[in-house]
């Protein structure tokens, strides 16, 4: 029998540890940790922004900032430069959660997503591409891809995500001409 969330968190709130972060190459911090206890579920699962597509800021501002689009799919940056060189979402045109797409959404994602790392990695100085879809913040289908720096072994895990707020922003003209290189790749793909 699968556990409850309130069976799950009773048997895993008493048992915690700390991982040996402090010998990852990839963790962002150093010093002493404690682990944060752990809270109990909630009643119910949160709103997340724009359900059902009312307020929804992604649809509200359509494709204006996007580098690429088609009929059913848009990427775009995000609104200012962040640590990493290139970080771009993958999102629908219409308001949709990523567990509803419809089959032609569905067999699109494969070879876009494949596009999109390409055109990501084809910007020199990146080594990887990180992809990811977790769907917590906002309701909106979203894929994440985020550049990794080529021989910056730190970055190379899901930790990137947290290093890309811990890093400085990417000055704004190298990001501009990172994204158009993107633009560019994809145009030609
Ligand atoms: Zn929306």
């Amino acid at each position: 029998m699968p556990e409850t969330p309130e069976e799950f968190w009773e048997r895993t709130r008493v048992d915690l540890h700390v991982p040996p972060v402090a010998e990852w190459e990839s963790w962002p911090f150093d010093g002493e940790l404690r682990v944060r206890e752990l809270a109990a579920p909630v009643e119910a699962e949160r709103p997340r922004h724009g359900v059902g597509g009312v307020g929804c800021r992604r649809c509200e501002r359509g494709a204006a900032d996007a580098i690429w689009s088609d009929e059913r799919w848009m990427l775009s940056p995000l609104d200012k430069p962040s640590g990493l060189p290139v970080v771009v979402l993958l999102e629908t045109r219409r308001h949709v959660d990523f567990p509803d797409l419809d089959d032609e959404h569905a067999a699109d994602l494969g070879p876009l997503m494949l596009r999109i790392t390409r055109a990501v990695l084809a910007v020199p100085g990146v080594g990887n591409v990180h992809v990811g879809r977790w769907g917590e913040g906002g309701e909106h289908c979203h894929v994440w891809f985020m550049a990794r720096p080529a021989r910056m072994g730190q970055f190379r895990s899901s930790f990137a995500a947290i290093w890309d707020d811990v890093l400085p922003p990417v000055p704004e003209e190298i990001w501009r001409a990172n994204l158009e290189l993107v633009r560019r790749e994809l145009a030609a793909s």
